[in-house]
């Protein structure tokens, strides 16, 4: 076997993870409390036999509405459902519960979320893969970029990681302890140091060093949107000194728990940057873990990782089929 041939087996062993066995009940369990307040609420509405009518369905609605999908996705979903019912005649409320699934699911497969398989792959002839990672404070930036790095590490790839969240004294440190779990390096500087200059050093040192995969860690100062804006902007624009195409990919972090500030601060973000993907964190232990729907519908840009818990293997690839069977808790994401 090749050596291309063995770098493609690894990369497909850690995607599949994702949908594996292991990873799947991962995120079964992860979506525990979502799938109780959304499934089970749904199943009480519609597991007494109930006819199917107006108000049976405006009472769907409600649920999807209060379960963190969304106005637009639950609307999407409701107008599928009546015409479905309508055309297919469906009489039984029990039969809802699989249509609505396969709504879902279809929403989720036609939206830019899907076609997430090539995760861990890079472009060979555009090296180092430049990421940068934001977000506002909290959300799980620098524990994503621990989990990331493990993951392109598992693929095969040498990754190099910059500390360009100068702001907080901690910041370096627990870069370092994440950067440790992974086996990976770090550059960094001291604390209040230009994250411009970090950014440069990284890809400087990743370039001559050749790393396959730079990952910038940025604080996550919100409060004033053009100073922002402008770090942002100058963290880009250093790194295009080092290599035009960089960064080639920027993922802004948002924190399901939030529910609909999620969406809000992705729509806020997204004017002042050229974001490629999303990361969901914190799916697990919150009920809120439905807001994937309408951030992966409406937002134009795909939802490329979710995170299940606090350890190094609970970032996930995500995928449209697989998030539906465990939010619906069924036992594998396949035969869909
Ligand atoms: P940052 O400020 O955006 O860099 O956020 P951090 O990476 O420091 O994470 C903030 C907190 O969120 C930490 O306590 C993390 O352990 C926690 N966290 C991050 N991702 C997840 C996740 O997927 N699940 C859970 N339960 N906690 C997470
Ligand atoms: P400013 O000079 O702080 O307004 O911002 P720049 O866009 O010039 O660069 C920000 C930081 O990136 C600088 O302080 C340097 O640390 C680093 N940098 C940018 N361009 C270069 C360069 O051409 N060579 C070196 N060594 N560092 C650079
Ligand atoms: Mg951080």
């Amino acid at each position: 076997m090749g050596f291309f041939d063995k770098f493609k087996e690894k990369i497909s062993t850690v995607v599949q993870d994702t949908s594996s066995a292991l990873g799947f009940d991962r995120l079964k369990d992860g979506l525990d409390k979502t799938r109780k307040s959304f499934a089970n609420k749904l199943q009480a509405v519609l597991g007494i036999g109930r006819k199917i009518d107006d108000e049976l369905i405006d009472e769907i609605e409600e649920i999807l509405i209060t379960s963190d999908i969304g106005v637009t996705a639950s609307e999407m979903i409701i107008e599928s459902l009546r015409q479905r019912v309508k055309q297919e005649g469906f009489e039984n409320s029990e039969d809802i519960f699989g249509i609505l699934q396969e709504e879902i699911h279809k929403i989720l497969v036609r939206s830019p979320s899907a076609g997430n398989d090539a995760a861990y792959s890079i472009d060979e002839d555009n090296k180092p893969h430049t990421i940068l990672v934001i977000g506002v404070n909290g959300v799980g930036k620098t524990t994503t970029i621990g989990k990331l790095a493990h993951n392109y590490k598992a693929a095969g790839r040498e990754v190099l990681i910059g500390a360009a969240d100068t702001f907080r004294a901690a910041a370096n440190e627990q870069l370092e302890v994440w950067a440790g779990r992974a086996g990976v390096q770090i550059i960094q500087q001291k604390m209040g140091s230009d994250p411009a200059a970090v950014a440069y050093d990284t890809l400087k040192s990743a370039i001559a060093h050749k790393k396959d995969v730079v990952i910038i860690d940025t604080a996550g100062r919100l409060h004033n949107k053009s100073n922002l804006m402008a770090e942002l902007a100058k963290i880009s624009r250093v790194m295009k000194k080092q290599k035009d195409s960089a960064p080639d990919d920027v993922l802004l972090v948002l924190d399901a728990t939030t529910g609909q500030n999620a969406v809000q601060q992705a729509k806020e973000f997204m004017k002042v940057a050229n974001i490629t993907g999303l990361v969901l964190t914190k799916l697990d232990g919150t009920a809120k873990g439905g807001v994937v729907i309408p951030i992966a519908a409406e937002l134009k840009i795909p939802v490329r990782y979710i995170g299940v818990g606090e350890k190094i293997n609970d970032l996930q690839v995500f995928d449209p089929t697989t998030f539906t069977a465990a939010l619906f808790g069924v036992n594998d994401g396949a035969g869909e």
